[in-house]
């Protein structure tokens, strides 16, 4: 008789630790990345600071030059970015300019090999220096601002922030891109086919292992279809619902009505 209760008291257990494992999750997240946060600001201590209402800017002497575009293009998307998430950041939002693309991946621990003119982890937005990847003939203020990470990387602190963290990486990829699409009209992979669209199976569990240009593609057309047919308003909500601990096809489902999985495979 014993054994029974402690085996069902153990069942029990386990069942309400997996019921809450999410809520506990979403709920000690800021807490969790503010630590990750500071480590991450520690590694570039010795960098020169100048803010703006909004933003911060963490740089080395040789892109002083820059500091004040970088500033001027995330406070000229602030607001409508905020607005189309409807959240605003509770602090000004760090952004780590290097220099050395390589400390980069190091401070933000990017595979090595892997390469990326802007990164966003743990409450922290890195760019690469435009000077390294804008060549002189171009026009670097324009291409700064329409082919550069800012809008990109400010879109997934957001995504983080309200989602505390509980969502798969393609579905803040598609609403990285969906702002950058409605800030700039930049159309990610336009023009690149692949044989058959990725399922949600696919995007979810193995975004990293997927060909890069068609899963950003598939991740953004599939957001835009969302907001297309349900407003942006159901993006909004699908991230509060998220934030609360529900999962990405549960939030989709009580906002929507429908199944995720059967959503995705109608968009074409
Ligand atoms: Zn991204």
């Amino acid at each position: 008789m014993k054994k029974k209760i402690i085996a069902f008291a153990i069942a029990l257990i386990l069942f309400i630790s997996l019921y809450y494992a999410n809520k506990i999750m979403v709920a000690s997240y800021p807490y969790v990345r503010e630590i990750k946060e500071n480590s991450l600001t520690d590694n570039v201590k010795d960098y020169k600071t100048t803010q703006s209402e909004h933003f911060i800017v963490r740089y080395t002497m040789p892109d002083e030059k820059y500091v004040s575009l970088a500033l001027e293009i995330a406070e000229k998307h602030y607001d409508s970015v905020t607005k189309d998430l409807d959240y605003k950041p509770p602090g000004k939002t760090v952004i780590i300019m290097y220099h050395d693309p390589e400390k980069m991946n190091t401070d933000f621990s990017l595979a090595k090999g892997d390469t990326a003119m802007g990164l966003y982890l743990n409450g922290v937005i890195s760019i690469v220096s435009p000077e390294l990847w804008i060549s002189p003939t171009e026009d670097l203020e324009k291409v700064f601002e329409h082919d550069g990470p800012i809008v990109h990387e400010f879109a997934h602190l957001v995504v983080d922030d309200i989602a505390r963290g509980n969502y798969p990486v393609w579905f803040t990829e598609g609403i990285a891109l969906l702002e950058e699409y409605r800030e700039n009209g930049f159309v990610w992979g336009e023009g690149v086919t692949g044989d058959k669209p990725y399922s949600l199976k696919e995007l979810t569990y193995n975004f990293n292992q997927l060909d890069e240009t068609l899963a950003y593609k598939r991740s953004f057309e599939i957001v835009k279809a969302i907001s297309d047919k349900y407003g942006m308003q159901s993006i909004r909500d699908i991230l509060k619902y998220l934030g609360r601990g529900l999962s990405l096809s549960e939030s989709f489902y009580k906002v929507t009505g429908q199944d995720l999985e059967k959503f995705i495979d109608s968009v074409k």
